[in-house]
């Protein structure tokens, strides 16, 4: 099952897929997997692979398998796994029975290589991981025969079965590929398929002392999987020949791959490397920080799956890396929310207003609209009284000349209630302003005045009395730059590292009717943006997320882009 996303432009990749079921090369068939290695939480970058393979496979009617790739023993945890189904689930994906594991090919991939070294294929070398490194040449210079190239094969066949045996120690020999030390690939150049590693495996335990190479894994998982389309990030092009070699040396099933750009935004890292250092330094506060890029954060953010869908939908797929800006996906995210998201009306920064002219201890029920973009969403009852609070930047003592919004002796209008005019200011010791008097019109009630006249803004509101108490986190970039990576001299992309990222309001006030708001729930606050309630919510204190402000910076971007069409790729 598959969630229903707009037709997806074509893309090469696509292209291909159609041939192939024209020329009926895989038997009409359309198999693709989606190979994570468990060793962090998947990001946005995933998302573009995840909604490419399960998405194509949707189209054509075909399958797609989730598949740990975990032959790194030392990085992987079952966190991380258990983290990876919960995001591919919530991104709307379902792999159904197929979900495998590169670790229970251990077996199979460890006869292949035995076939390898029975037909002169492979060999044990004793060379160190250094010293292959120097044998290997340059892309100017070919490389250099190892020295145990030419070992027979009865050596071999002992040497492999004593490394498995765990005989030797970590890093003393490998079984290599015997290839071609002078191909212009330096990935032929008798590559390692397998290394000494007495490491604890999250699933196989100490059941292997030697694991298999990427490499060597991965094309081998594909074909026992019947993968037809094994679909990869451009930086594995040139393991492709090696991926093609390794098939054709066992003679098995042979699965095409096809490489595509990887996603990259601009203020964003996606690195699963440099995403876990900002966990265990501490930059932020887990994996699932709403800053962060990956998908638990992005969700805890308050993003929806369909935006990040739509999103990796429009921006499609090509042959060459570029830079994202970030306003693409905000907008995606803004687009669903305005949908969506119920309108609520929510004080962030309170300032203390008291209508002097309404009637103590009066509530009047105004009604509210909860979407304008969908009149089935309904209305709801808001309450009014005579001490209210509004926004502090709603004020200015000395308003600014194109400033509409309250200041003395001015009148606005308050959102699905009435006009009021600014009498007076009360002012603390500081001389901050703490709270203001007005008068309100009881003519004006739903907004508008008999006599027609006109005030120039609207502001949003909030009953003192009915008021509900919150914590709004609002966030920013976590990096300052918009590449990341882009350091001074002697620096780390730490150095980047954006110190107001997060601002936390604590005194925030909310209509009534949020009282009780579930976990991850989405509204808009009228004129503020999008916020979701974050797991950090207690009984009588909610706690939301700012997930986009409200002001589409992209929506601008593109108009003026126009007509020569938006274009969001950037040539890096
Ligand atoms: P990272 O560099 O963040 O550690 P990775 O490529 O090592 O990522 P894997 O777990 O191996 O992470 O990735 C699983 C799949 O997701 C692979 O097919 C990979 O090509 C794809 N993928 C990873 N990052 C991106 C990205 N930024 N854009 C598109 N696809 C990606
Ligand atoms: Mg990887």
């Amino acid at each position: 099952m598959t969630p229903s996303t707009p037709t997806c432009p074509s893309n090469f990749i696509r292209d291909i897929i159609l041939d192939d079921l024209k020329t009926n090369k895989f038997q009409g068939r359309v198999h693709t997997r989606f190979p994570p290695e468990p060793n962090g939480y998947l990001h946005i970058g995933h998302a573009k692979s995840i909604c490419l393979n399960f998405g194509l496979a949707a189209e054509f009617g075909g399958k797609t398998n989730l598949r740990f790739d975990d032959t790194n023993p030392e990085k992987e945890e079952t966190e991380y796994v258990d983290s990876i189904m919960a995001s591919v689930r919530w991104l709307g994906f379902d792999w159904e029975d197929r979900l495998f594991y590169a670790s229970d090919y251990f077996q199979q991939l460890y006869d292949w290589a035995v076939q390898l070294v029975q037909t002169g294929k492979a060999y044990v070398c004793d060379l160190s991981a250094e010293q292959i490194r120097e044998y290997r040449g340059t892309l100017t210079e070919p490389g250099k025969a190892s020295p145990w190239r030419d070992r027979s094969v009865a050596e071999n066949l002992d040497l492999f079965q004593r490394m498995k045996a765990g005989e030797f120690p970590d890093g003393s020999r490998t079984l290599r590929a015997k290839i071609d030390m002078a191909s212009k690939n330096l990935n032929l150049r008798d590559p390692v398929m397998y290394r000494i590693l007495h490491a604890e495996h999250h699933r196989t335990g100490d059941q292997w002392c030697i694991y298999p190479m990427y490499d060597f894994a991965h094309g081998q998982s594909d074909s026992i999987e019947g993968i037809t389309h094994s679909i990869c990030t451009l930086e594995f092009e040139d393991h492709r020949p090696l991926y093609d070699w390794y098939v054709e040396a066992l003679g098995i099933y042979h699965p095409q791959q096809i490489e595509f750009d990887r996603l990259n935004l601009t203020y964003t890292l996606l690195s699963k490397r440099k995403l876990l250092r900002l966990v265990q330094e501490g930059h932020v506060r887990g994996w699932d920080d709403p800053r962060m890029p990956t998908l638990a954060g992005i969700r805890r953010r308050g993003y929806t799956p369909e935006a990040i869908r739509n999103f990796c939908n429009a921006i499609g797929v090509s042959k060459t890396n570029g830079i994202l800006e970030l306003g693409l996906l905000e907008h995606h995210v803004r687009e669903d929310l305005n949908r969506r998201a119920p309108r609520v009306m929510a004080v962030v920064r309170p300032l203390r207003v008291v209508i002097d002219n309404y009637p103590e201890g009066q509530v009047e029920e105004m009604e509210a609209v909860n979407n304008p973009e969908d009149s089935s969403m309904g209305t709801r009852r808001v309450p009014f009284s005579r001490v209210l609070y509004v926004e502090q930047e709603d004020f200015r003592e000395d308003p600014p000349k194109d400033y509409f919004r309250l200041a003395p002796g001015r009148e606005v209008r308050l959102r699905y209630a009435y006009f009021v005019t600014c009498t007076g200011v009360v002012k603390d010791e500081r001389g901050q302003v703490v709270e203001l008097h007005c008068t309100y019109d009881p003519a004006t009630r739903g907004g508008n005045a008999p006599d027609r006249r006109k005030v120039k803004s609207t502001i949003h509101w909030v009953s003192a009395a009915h008021a509900i108490d919150a914590e709004v986190r609002l966030y920013d970039t976590l990096f300052t730059r918009p590449d990341p990576n882009q350091t001074e001299e002697g620096q780390e992309f730490t150095a980047n590292l954006n110190r107001n990222s997060l601002e936390v309001l604590t005194n925030c006030k909310l209509e009534a009717s949020l009282a009780g708001a579930a976990v991850e729930s989405r509204y808009q606050f009228e004129r503020l943006g999008y916020f979701c309630v974050d797991p950090d919510s207690v009984a009588g204190k909610l706690v939301f997320n700012r997930t986009a402000a409200l002001r589409d910076t992209w929506a601008k971007i593109e108009q003026r882009a126009r007509p020569a069409g938006p274009d969001a790729r950037k040539p890096t």
